[in-house]
């Protein structure tokens, strides 16, 4: 196995090996979850990293050790020089994985293959095209459930995101579970998470606990399958017996796994987080631009790690709204 640089290792000595990179704050849907209904403040074009920087920063990270890479955003395929982007990448030493909405997904399906990209994940909240418009505040049900059946019927690992709100779609979860049972995906239901500009609530929360007494009281103990998670994973992991597909939930907010975190984010004007919920940023691209190494920035971001959330280590703090809006909204974050 590849050795780590103690410099991608924090005072918690979690080792640091899956970088995040979101490649825009642009998107082509607005989901009410992700960011404010007036928008949100675009970095200038010219501090967005270029592709080349891109690459240059990325592989500082893998010359360190850092093993996966995930292309998120905003949304990746906004890009122009996306498959540029793929293509540089898959150059790398490195498993390289994408997060996406899928609504421009078919464009992109050769390259993705060329690049050797395995995991797809997908965002799809409701099943039912009115809701998805609300919740997206755009019309594109049918295209990326059409591009998610696309990439199944390709042989990619793709994996359905979907944040469940109260009210709005928890009545969803046994048609989402269902649709495992043909079709060869994991849905993942995420606990939604406080940022800035996009409304949360704990109330408005489905929790790992709701989730699992909705699914225990449709399906017997026999049939649903508690399967093993992956070293780092963080989802708990299950199936139902006879079942193509399987289910997972991610529980960040009531059951957070920062025990096991592996994960760094570079936002796409090249600022590195080293927590989802820290407000925490180290400019690396204004260091890449001068000529500077970037090393000590990215060993001090990590040694300035949080032992949970970002320093949010309780309920109570996570749900104060002057520590959780500090942070940006998650369009400019790449979750
Ligand atoms: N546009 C791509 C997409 O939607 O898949 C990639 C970027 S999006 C920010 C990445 C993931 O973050 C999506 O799965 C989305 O559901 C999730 N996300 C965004 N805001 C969230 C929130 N407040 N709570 C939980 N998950 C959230
Ligand atoms: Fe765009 Fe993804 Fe955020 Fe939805 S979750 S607004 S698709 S970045």
């Amino acid at each position: 196995m590849k050795k780590v640089n103690p410099i991608l290792i924090d005072t918690y000595k979690r080792e640091h090996t899956y970088l995040r990179i979101s490649l825009t704050e642009r998107c082509n849907l607005r989901c009410t979850y992700c960011m404010p209904a007036e928008g949100i403040q675009l970095s200038p074009k010219s501090h967005i990293m270029s592709f080349d920087e891109i690459y240059t920063i990325a592989k500082t990270f893998v010359d360190h050790g850092v093993t996966k890479i995930r292309l998120t955003g905003g949304e990746p395929l906004v890009r122009k020089d996306a498959h540029i982007i793929l293509e540089k990448l898959a150059t790398l030493p490195v498993e390289l994985a994408l997060t996406t909405n899928a609504v421009n997904l078919e464009r992109h399906i050769e390259t993705l293959k060329n690049c050797h990209i395995k995991n797809i994940n997908v965002s799809l909240d409701s099943l039912n095209a009115e809701k998805f418009k609300e919740i997206t505040r755009r019309d594109y049900f049918d295209k990326v459930y059409n591009n998610i059946l696309s990439l199944v019927a390709e042989g990619f690992n793709v994996k359905i995101n979907a944040v469940l709100i109260k009210g709005f779609n928890d009545n969803e979860i046994i048609d989402f579970i269902e649709l495992t049972k043909t079709l060869p995906v994991t849905v993942r239901f995420i606990e939604f998470m406080p940022f800035d500009g996009n409304k949360w609530d704990i109330k408005k929360m489905v929790s790992l606990k709701e989730i699992l007494d909705i699914t225990t009281n449709s399906f017997s103990k026999e049939k649903l399958i508690r399967l093993d998670d992956a070293k780092n994973d963080t989802s708990k992991n299950y199936k139902i017996k006879g079942y193509k597909g399987s289910f997972a939930i991610i529980s960040s907010v009531t059951n957070p796994f920062c025990d096991s975190c592996n994960r760094l984010r570079l936002t796409a004007n090249g600022h590195l987080k080293n927590c989802l919920f820290s407000a925490e940023e180290s400019d690396l691209l204004t260091a890449l631009r001068a000529g500077k190494s970037i090393d000590t920035i990215i060993e001090k971001a990590i040694r300035l790690k949080a032992k949970m959330r970002g320093g949010m280590d309780t309920l109570e703090k996570l749900k104060t709204p002057d520590l959780h809006s500090k942070n940006r909204s998650m369009i400019t974050i790449g979750g």
